[in-house]
């Protein structure tokens, strides 16, 4: 039986209305790419979303139009997200850190018809423009005053379009799996694949990933997203912390430890979000400039293995609780996170820290499984090793304009991950499938060593590849980049390691190198490690 409950469509524009009615003055703030802060309330935020709406309209943007975006994470950025969406046109957040190459084949891939961006960003857009026919404006992210002069076929300067325009706009109301937003893999291999995000997916999983038991915001948190909004949505901040009143903190340009600590100390920021490396700098900062987090409460780890280096830094030096979460570009993309847990836990405890480090329980509405090579669907029992395979309202079928199945036979998402899952439902990535190491038919976690590596005190960086081994095929090789100003030993960091790892595990050497190389996101590549390091021999 069919009931009467409303059929409303989940829009993305109802959001940013309720912010605007409810919580009208609570704060947005930004450090802008002029190098000022810029302040407003949710209200105003919208009215100028109106107005950019207005702007789009003239400008020809219809439902499905590609709108283009290369940003950094600042107030404007934050009204694109809406405006874009909210008339039906797709919003496509460009990586900036892709590269010239890769960033024109999205624009291209994509045929986005507007392009946004920076100041910052000029060059990049300025080389591009003769190998981007589809595109027929460009806009840049700032005031007549701080407007490049010499962009090649003119440039239309965001300020004045807004400022011409009006505030009034009766937002349409749409089928909800109406695309939304576009974004493209890092593709670490083979060109980036797009992402397309829906109205319904996208509002679905603002509502299911902020529950307490998840990313948990409220009215009374200041939120800083140090993902950017050009990696997966910011993670959702942009749509989690309108829907419930937070503050929200956009750090612009100033990504490095000084100024994120500058912003998290001057606007009282409680709960701040980002991948590993960016906390490896605040906290170098931190360690050098003696500077304390006042206000945080919490920070949440994502897109790569939170190390216990981390963890350890900022419940036991800071105050400050860790929270990890794990998903990827096609799951919008929340699939897991690991709360702490009210009480502050002893984290010399094996078992206390063992589980603080997994990636943990699923948002519901993500389903997971583990499966083995031949197929076979593997028990929680935190022991069984498999592929995580996904399937739930925000995860992808298939990506943009891109021919071959996306989904298994039975429609699940193969990850591309190793995982475990324990009987409370924690689950725990072990490797990626292709990183994976696989000594005499066992299959190695590469994640447990780098973090065992990365809890020695002369270690900065650190990742494990699989080295050709006559006997076992492939053993670890251990790659580390020395802590500035330490000079440890080959021997001393793998016997370190070994104490903390399997037999199976330990590394068989240690290579040292003067830097990581890291992809766009600020994973780092292995690929790169993989060539360096191609002609590597271990004996037996
Ligand atoms: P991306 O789509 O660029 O966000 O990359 C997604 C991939 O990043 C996942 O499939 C994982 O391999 C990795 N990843 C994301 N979060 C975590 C995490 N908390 N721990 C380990 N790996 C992660």
């Amino acid at each position: 039986m069919i009931e009467h409950m409303m059929d409303r469509q989940l829009m993305i524009s109802s959001l940013i209305e309720h912010a605007a009615q409810t919580y009208s003055d609570q704060e947005v703030v930004s450090r802008t790419c002029e190098g000022t802060i810029h302040r407003y309330g949710y209200a105003e935020a919208l009215s100028r979303i109106k107005r950019l709406a207005n702007m789009l309209k003239d400008y020809g943007v219809g439902e499905g139009d590609r709108v283009a975006t290369v940003a950094w994470n600042t107030h404007r950025h934050f009204e694109l997200y809406y405006a874009v969406s909210s008339i039906g046109a797709i919003c496509h957040t460009i990586n900036p850190r892709l590269g010239p190459q890769q960033v024109g084949y999205v624009l291209n891939h994509a045929e986005d018809k507007l392009v946004f961006f920076d100041i910052t960003f000029t060059p990049l857009l300025a080389a591009l423009r003769e190998h981007a026919p589809t595109v027929e404006r460009y806009i840049v992210m700032t005031d007549a005053a701080h407007a490049p002069a010499d962009f090649p076929g003119g440039a239309l300067v965001y300020e004045d379009e807004l400022a011409a325009r009006s505030d009034s706009f009766e937002w349409p109301i749409f089928d909800e799996r109406t695309a939304c937003g576009l974004c493209y893999t890092s593709g670490t291999t083979g060109d980036p694949k797009g992402v397309v995000y829906t109205h319904r997916s996208t509002v679905l999983m603002a509502y299911a990933g902020n529950s307490p038991e998840y990313v948990g915001l409220s009215s009374r948190d200041c939120v800083l997203p140090v993902v950017p909004m050009f990696h997966v949505n910011a993670w959702g901040v942009p749509y989690s912390a309108p829907m419930c009143g937070a503050k929200l903190v956009f750090p612009g340009p100033g990504m490095d430890g000084a100024s994120l600590h500058e912003m998290m100390d001057k606007e009282k920021v409680t709960i701040s979000l980002g991948v590993p490396t960016v906390w490896l700098n605040l906290l170098a900062y931190l360690e050098q400039s003696g500077a304390r987090l006042d206000h945080m409460k919490m920070t949440l780890v994502g897109g790569a293995a939170l190390s216990e280096q981390i963890l350890r830094a900022f419940e036991e030096k800071y105050d400050v609780r860790v929270a990890q979460g794990w998903g990827m570009t096609e799951m919008s993309p929340l699939g897991t996170v690991n709360r702490p847990p009210a009480e502050r836990e002893d984290l010399d405890d094996p078992a206390v820290l063992a589980r603080r480090l997994k990636q943990g329980r699923c948002v519901p509405g993500v389903e997971m499984r583990i499966v083995s090579e031949a197929g076979k669907v593997l028990p929680w029992d935190g022991q069984s090793v498999g592929h995580l395979q996904v399937r739930g309202p925000w995860i992808t079928g298939a990506y943009f304009r891109h021919p071959g199945d996306t989904l298994t036979a039975d429609g699940w998402f193969d990850t591309g991950d190793v995982a475990n899952i324990d009987p409370d439902g924690f689950m725990q990535i072990t490797d990626r499938s292709k990183d994976v190491i696989k000594s005499g038919g066992e299959w190695i976690s590469t994640i447990d060593i780098e973090n065992a590596a990365m809890s020695h005190p002369d270690v900065a960086h650190a990742a494990v590849i699989a080295a050709q081994h006559p006997k076992w095929q492939e053993r670890p090789l251990l790659l580390v980049v020395r802590r500035k100003g330490a000079d440890p030993m080959a021997e001393d960091v793998r016997l370190f390691v070994k104490e903390r790892v399997s037999r199976l595990a330990e590394p068989d050497a240690v290579e040292f190198i003067d830097e990581m190389p890291l992809g766009a996101t600020g994973k780092v590549l292995k690929t790169e490690l993989r060539k360096m390091f191609a002609d590597y021999l271990l004996s037996a």
